[in-house]
């Protein structure tokens, strides 16, 4: 399907802008050039003067004398990208399967269609932008681990934050566009894709911690091997999926002591024979390895690089992607974090999720390029959003009050099917072991094999981040910089 799809050029969309946006110019080429890439098309950019006909996308006010005609129309609020504060939707609408935050002021009406043209009634681009930029999350409550909480919050209250809304506006859109002839760029992957991922923090049992935690099962946590070095288990799985697993490991060795006094890294040597030895069997049967990087990596940057490098030179290969520890990123700017990984050579991070809700915390299903607030610019990193974990659907139930993980994991799914995203599951080295983590590994074993959408192909995420690049790179070649508009 790929293939075919893109033999031709990608269509390039003439998008207009009104003028009165110039303030705005970063923000704004930004969330739609993200929107409009999860698309799949190239663009086009001008100032829309009065009159600017022959558009396919228009972004502004008064849209019937600056762009008469366009086949979509965004309306812009009046609100400037810099007040985003603690701004929040005031309610959360839903029409058809088009669902939108609406923000104080604004119409709430649903999109509508009107002689070939897709006209929306609310600021689409600020509320993307508010949603991929994480605006709202210096706002929330964290614990003591950082992990953030929605309580209160209108993400939290609404069941917003588990979608990927702005995925499925661009399918939305592609689909607007495709019905006019317009065709899209399709990803390598096609419909969808699907990445196994491992964070690798606790593969050998401490028994007697374990037994400290479970006397009740004595018995297996002393039996013979160690019931939590599940690789191959994980590798075999992977591969039964037609893909393979990518491993996250930690290169700073930490303690029992440093853990009881709030610095909780893995026990184990990534440099040991051990390991290596386990890194070389991983590499031969094509698993991807990545960084778990350290708990304190987000306040100590000077750490990416040196356990960026440990881990490569444990592996013997270059490594490209990384999860933090506790999805740890700055808890106040997690793009800076973001941003230092850049600086340190990575390609791709995978740490954008929630501790105790499963789904998309930027709302996007897609790889995509995050955003540097005082910047004003983007981070040259791709962020592969995780969709859930193992304890999304085990002992974070009482924290999501989700009653029905199946139907939830299905619906996440069943989004990136839509959309033609991509789900990237993490699931701990430990949790293949089903006496201990029974609704870990051994349901994900039950669950994905049915529940996985036809058409939804395995890949490594590294695969995944350098098809997108690749994606992205063949759009910009058919994009065109602002240029003035006018009839
Ligand atoms: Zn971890």
């Amino acid at each position: 399907m790929a293939g075919d799809s893109n033999s031709q050029q990608p269509a390039r969309l003439r998008i207009g802008l009104d003028p009165a946006l110039a303030a705005w110019l970063a923000e704004v080429q930004y969330t739609l050039d993200t929107l409009l890439e999860t698309a799949g098309y190239a663009r086009e950019w001008l100032w829309a003067e009065p009159g600017t006909a022959g558009l396919d996308l228009y972004y502004g006010n008064e849209p019937d004398t600056r762009a008469p005609g366009a086949r979509v129309v965004l309306p812009w609020s009046g609100r400037g990208f810099e007040s985003l504060g603690k701004l929040q939707p005031t309610e959360l609408r839903c029409h058809d399967t088009f669902v939108w935050p609406v923000f104080s002021g604004e119409s709430s009406q649903p999109p509508i269609r009107e002689a070939g043209s897709l006209r929306f009634a609310s600021d689409l681009v600020f509320a993307a932008f508010w949603w991929l930029s994480g605006a709202h999350e210096p706002h929330y409550g964290r614990d003591r681990v950082d992990n953030l909480s929605l309580a209160g919050s209108f993400l939290g209250e609404s069941g917003l934050q588990g979608k990927p809304w702005i995925s499925l506006w661009a399918a939305r859109l592609r689909e607007h566009f495709r019905a006019q002839g317009l065709e899209p760029r399709v990803p390598e992957w096609g419909e969808s894709t699907l990445a196994i991922s491992h964070d690798v923090d606790y593969p050998e049992i401490v028994r007697l911690v374990e037994l400290l935690r479970r006397p009740a099962d004595a018995r297996a946590i002393f039996a013979a091997g160690d019931p939590f070095w599940c690789f191959d288990a994980w590798a075999d799985f992977a591969e039964s999926l037609g893909t393979r697993s990518a491993f996250y490991f930690m290169a700073r060795q930490g303690s029992l002591l440093r853990y009881l006094t709030g610095d909780p890294d893995a026990f184990y040597d990534v440099a040991s024979p051990r390991f290596r030895s386990l890194l070389a069997t991983l590499r031969e049967r094509g698993c991807e390895i990545g960084l778990h990087a350290s708990f304190r990596s987000s306040e100590k940057t000077e750490r990416y690089a040196i356990e960026k490098r440990r881990v490569e030179e444990a592996a013997g290969a270059e490594i490209t992607g990384n999860r933090q520890h506790y999805w740890r990123l700055d808890p106040e700017k997690p793009h800076e974090s973001l941003a230092h990984l850049a600086d340190a050579g990575f390609g791709y991070d995978s740490s954008l999720g929630f501790e105790r809700m499963p789904g998309f915390r930027r709302g996007i299903c897609h790889p995509y390029k995050p955003w540097h607030p005082e910047r004003r610019a983007v981070i040259d990193l791709l962020e592969v959003p995780p969709a859930w974990m193992d304890d999304h659907y085990d002992g974070r139930l009482a924290d999501s009050g989700i009653s029905d993980p199946e139907a939830h994991a299905g619906g996440l799914l069943a989004d990136v099917a839509a959309s033609g995203g991509v789900a990237v599951v993490d699931y701990h080295v430990r949790g293949m072991n089903e006496r201990f983590f029974p609704r870990w590994g051994a349901w994900l074993a039950r669950f994905l094999p049915g529940a996985r959408p036809s058409g939804m192909v395995g890949r490594t995420p590294a695969e995944i981040a350098s098809g997108w690049l690749h994606h992205v790179a063949c759009l910009e070649v058919e994009s065109r910089g602002l240029s003035q508009g006018g009839s």
